[in-house]
């Protein structure tokens, strides 16, 4: 089975070939041309003689996505990216990920599992269950395709995508290692946001991954919070459950005070569901507890003529699934005043904008059929 070269770290490359006795130089070459001029074949690295070329396509391959659609939102040009990828057992695969350019800002929405095994009850891709995870190669990938059709460098790097990305934790960890490689993409790891629903041990073991290493140490952690209640976020949130608010925020502390990365709150806003005193009162509170920043997202329908629900586990937020087809939600008083309220007793707050909306492409929309 050969080994897809973009899969791996400088280090990692370095250990592999040398020991196959490339020279270390050469090593550095073949990263380069794979992470930095995004080479497609082997025979592309032409940094390297022929001979050499020959003798690393026995062990490895570049294993490259299928861009098979791009869907562009008329309304504001944020780009869906359709790509099919094969694994080494030959499993093929359909993912998504997502361009938004806001002025000079270019953000790239990358997935790291091809579908998803939470089932976090607004979010299509939960509904799809996990086929599997991605490889480092496929999640670094997305980026460089992108690059390659669109030949816009993105200035951001969210793991938003498709998949929770600590249940694929090491290839995460390998992905962010080989973004941030200053002879590959070379992107600052400020630039990077990885967001999670919240297991225990996994916070914690990310702060202290991201404390080792001088190149990941200001990788920003958005939590998908959602509700401030245990009870209700358990209803959207299968895995809660066992990762109550608690536990989670204890991880959160520890990784403010290893890393010193503020933490981004990501919270959907149901109305009539986490919206009372109480919820705010209660959002006020933790945005003290550490430095933080809360991101209100406005519900977007999610369209169950692709992806099936499981259940209507939760009459109430089902209800507001259907209900919000037209995204009435989103223009709600309420929800602005909420956003105003938060803001008056000064915490960092941002109504979050829903691009790529009309085209599926926005927070918890992405889900295809494989
Ligand atoms: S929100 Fe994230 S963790 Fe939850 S089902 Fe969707 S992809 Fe999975």
């Amino acid at each position: 089975m050969k080994k897809d070269l973009r899969s791996f770290t400088q280090e990692e490359l370095k250990k592999l070939l040398v020991s196959g006795k490339v020279q270390k130089y050469r090593s550095e070459q073949i990263f380069q041309s794979v992470h930095a001029k995004h080479a497609e074949k082997i025979e592309s690295i032409t940094a390297i003689p022929k001979e050499l070329q020959k003798e690393i396509s026995e062990k490895f391959c570049i294993n490259g996505l299928n861009c098979v659609t791009v869907s562009e939102s008329p309304k504001d040009k944020t780009q869906k990216f359709l790509f099919e990828t094969t694994d080494e057992d030959k499993k093929k695969v359909k993912i998504e990920s997502v361009l938004i350019v806001d002025e000079e800002r270019k953000t790239i929405c990358i997935s790291t599992q091809a579908g998803c095994n939470v089932g976090c009850e607004f979010c299509a891709t939960g509904k799809m269950g996990l086929n599997r995870n991605l490889s480092a190669g496929e999640i670094v990938s997305q980026v460089y395709e992108i690059i390659k059709t669109t030949e816009i460098i993105p200035t951001n790097i969210v793991y938003m995508g498709m998949g929770e990305p600590f249940l694929n934790y090491e290839n995460v960890l390998t992905s962010l290692k080989i973004f941030t490689d200053k002879k590959g993409l070379g992107i600052s790891s400020k630039r990077i946001t990885v967001s999670t629903v919240g297991f225990e041990n996994k916070i914690k073991k990310f702060a202290d991954d991201i404390k080792s290493d001088p190149m990941l140490s200001n990788v920003k952690l958005a939590l998908s919070l959602h509700s401030t209640d245990n009870g209700f976020r358990e209803l959207l949130i299968p895995t809660a459950k066992a990762n109550n608010l608690k536990i989670i925020y204890e991880e959160l502390v520890y990784f403010y005070r290893t890393t010193g990365n503020k933490i981004t709150y990501e919270y959907i806003f149901f109305e009539g569901l986490n919206d009372t005193a109480n919820d705010e009162n209660r959002l006020i509170k933790l945005s003290r507890m550490v430095p933080s920043n809360i991101n209100i997202i406005p519900f977007h329908y999610v369209d169950f003529s692709v992806i099936e629900p499981l259940s209507s586990l939760n009459e109430k937020i089902y209800d507001k699934i259907i209900d919000s087809k037209d995204n009435s939600l989103s223009n709600s008083n309420n929800l602005y005043n909420f956003v105003e309220n938060l803001k008056s007793e000064k915490v960092t707050v941002n109504l979050r904008t829903s691009s790529g909306l009309d085209i599926n492409a926005a927070c918890g929309q992405l889900a295809v059929k494989n």
